[in-house]
């Protein structure tokens, strides 16, 4: 048996999330599967970070070029669950490991 060392496992929670980063989902392998919400195109979008996985998720929530942000919002805010539970449904059965860094 080898010593892990503690910056495994601390992994994911202590380092900052880029901007955009909603959510972020663990994959049955270990990857991650980022939820990020683009304003400017109102598009809600998840990438999963296995290897060759390649899966990414569009969730249109079919926002206006004259929306205010406050109108993003609560468009994200509509269709967000939506958009969770593809990311969910995703991470539950993908098997592609991450590479590791
Ligand atoms: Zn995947």
């Amino acid at each position: 048996m080898q010593n892990e060392t503690s910056s495994n496992i601390s992994r994911g929670n202590d380092e900052s999330w880029p901007e955009g980063v909603v959510a972020r989902y663990l994959t049955a392998a270990g990857a991650t599967v980022v939820l990020t919400f683009d304003e400017p195109t109102g598009v809600i979008r998840t990438t999963c970070g296995g290897e060759l996985c390649h899966w990414t998720g569009h969730t249109d929530t079919e926002g206006l070029i004259e929306d205010t942000s406050e109108k993003a919002q609560e468009r994200f805010n509509e269709w967000l669950p939506i958009a969770q539970r593809r990311a969910q449904e995703h991470a539950e059965k993908c098997r592609s490991l991450p590479r590791p860094a």
